[in-house]
């Protein structure tokens, strides 16, 4: 059987159009957002438009024994849809149909293509959203959902696992699975949808999502507070969470990496240089409410606790600058790497642990004597971290390091970006071996002959 059969047989099964082979392949397909992996060369790269057609693709690549990896929109950073040699690309990007919006449930049904942006936009005038926002709103609800992926809101609003209420996939057998729905509970049999979130397309092949959607508020402020450094944000977290308080947004950024994206959006904050001076850390605090008074109400308490415990001094951006300063931390990642960054590592920790794990990050920095800037999700403890270490031994020494320092502490490798190919060897390193056992035994029971995306994700398998 020959690739030419492979690509014969999918041309046979699938809409026009729908494989290219060889020249034909898109360069933009062969890659995700992450710093390091190289592609390696698929067979072809097919774009199904259909559950139908996605039993096709498996039915081919299991007659072949082709590899499939599963592709949303790229924006993945850590190498987890890059395709690998000999392998047939499954870009999801012609399923892009809401196939229901349902307001009365507060529910939404959508192909796995659709984007976070393209929902926002189907959810406008609904009163409803989908309150998951990781930082590229161009990326796909089944990337999302196969990554788990979280972003600046989680604080509040929790991550990917927190809102997706059923699945439909296609499993290794080509047979379809359909898990939850329109409810919002169930205690009926294992799990699986959760078990298939953050799977990183090793154990299945999305092809819908039900999402849970939330209240919009009409309302919202953001404040940014400046402190002498981490520590002192850390201290003041505490505070800004009590009493019915509820920010959306809890997002330190340091200084440099304030500077920079400032400087790269073109937004003027106007700190006083005697603020500037004496300021290591920023606090970004955003409120949201559905009533004008009782947003007006919150704004005062934060202002007065972060002036309390800590804060050298706060300001309420206007109702302009403050989704400017959110779009510019969420483009922090393309600014760092436009800087030359190596890596960005995404490491969680338990909130508390957060100002003495950064501290700890700052030695090892100097004892490696390399460069790293931070920002990151600090109400949730997940510190994102860019890297600037070109020696290739002292970055692996460097990742090590830090890994093995946030896992002392409680945290995890990945807390949102996923392990991918970028950081699988670290993983298999540093997870614990009951774990990697059971998890190879599950991706023996859903993908018994090593189909799906082998060899990324987590999980320690053969293939
Ligand atoms: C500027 C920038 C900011 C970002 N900010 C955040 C952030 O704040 N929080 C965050 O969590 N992430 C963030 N990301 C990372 C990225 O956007 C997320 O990981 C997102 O979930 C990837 O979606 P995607 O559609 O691009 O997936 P891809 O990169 O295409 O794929 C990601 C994984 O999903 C699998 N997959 C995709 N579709 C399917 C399917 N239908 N079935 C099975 N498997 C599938 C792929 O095989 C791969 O394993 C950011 C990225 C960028 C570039």
């Amino acid at each position: 059987m020959t690739d030419d059969d492979l690509v014969a047989r999918l041309r046979a099964a699938l809409s026009d159009g729908a494989v290219a082979a060889a020249e034909q392949i898109n360069a933009d397909d062969l890659h995700d957002e992450s710093l390091h992996p190289a592609s390696g060369s698929p067979v072809c790269v097919v774009r199904p438009r259909s559950t139908a057609e996605v039993i096709e693709i498996v039915a081919a690549a299991r007659h072949h024994g082709a590899p499939i990896v599963a592709r949303g929109s790229g924006t993945g950073l850590s190498g987890a849809a890059i395709p690998i040699d000999g392998s047939i690309l499954v870009s999801f990007d012609q399923m892009t149909t809401i196939l229901d919006l349902d307001v009365a449930n507060q529910v939404a049904v959508i192909q796995p293509g659709v984007t976070l942006a393209q929902l926002d936009e189907a959810l406008a005038g609904t009163g409803l959203r989908y309150p998951v926002q990781p930082g590229e709103h161009s990326g796909s609800l089944g990337g999302n959902v196969s990554t788990n992926a979280g972003g600046m809101r989680a604080v509040r609003d929790g991550v990917t696992r927190n809102h997706v209420l059923g699945l439909q996939m296609v499993l290794a057998d080509g047979s379809v699975l359909s898990t939850g729905g329109k409810i919002v509970k169930s205690s009926s049999g294992y799990d699986l949808t959760q078990l298939v979130i953050g799977s990183e397309g090793t154990l299945a092949l999305v092809t819908e999502v039900t999402v849970k959607l939330s209240i919009r508020y009409e309302h919202s402020a953001t404040l940014v507070a400046a402190f002498a450094d981490l520590d002192a944000v850390a201290d003041a977290l505490p505070h800004l969470s009590v009493g019915g308080l509820a920010p959306a947004v809890l997002e330190y950024i340091d200084a440099l990496t304030m500077a920079a994206i400032t400087r790269a959006a073109d937004i003027e904050l106007s700190i006083p240089a005697s603020v500037a001076e004496s300021t290591g850390a920023f606090l970004v605090v955003v409120l949201e409410d559905s009533s004008a008074d009782r947003l007006e109400h919150d704004l005062e308490v934060t202002a007065s606790a972060l002036d309390a415990h800590g804060a050298i001094d706060t300001f309420v951006l206007s109702a302009h600058q403050g989704p400017r300063l959110i779009e510019a931390r969420e483009r922090a990642f393309w600014v760092a790497k436009a800087n030359g960054a190596t890596d960005i590592v995404d490491i969680v920790v338990p909130r508390a642990e957060v100002a003495p794990y950064l501290a700890e990050v700052g030695r090892i920095a100097e004892e490696h004597a390399t460069f790293l800037t931070g920002c990151g999700h600090v109400g949730d403890g997940n510190v994102h971290m860019s890297i600037f270490e070109g020696d290739p031994d002292r970055r692996r020494s460097l990742l090590d390091a830090l890994f093995s320092a946030g896992l002392r502490r409680g945290g995890q490798i990945s807390g949102e970006h996923g392990i991918g190919s970028a950081k699988r060897e670290a993983y298999l390193r540093h997870a614990d071996p009951v774990r990697l056992e059971l998890e190879a035994r599950i991706k023996e029971a859903f993908d018994p002959d090593g189909l799906f995306n082998p060899t990324r994700g987590g999980g320690r398998r053969t293939s």
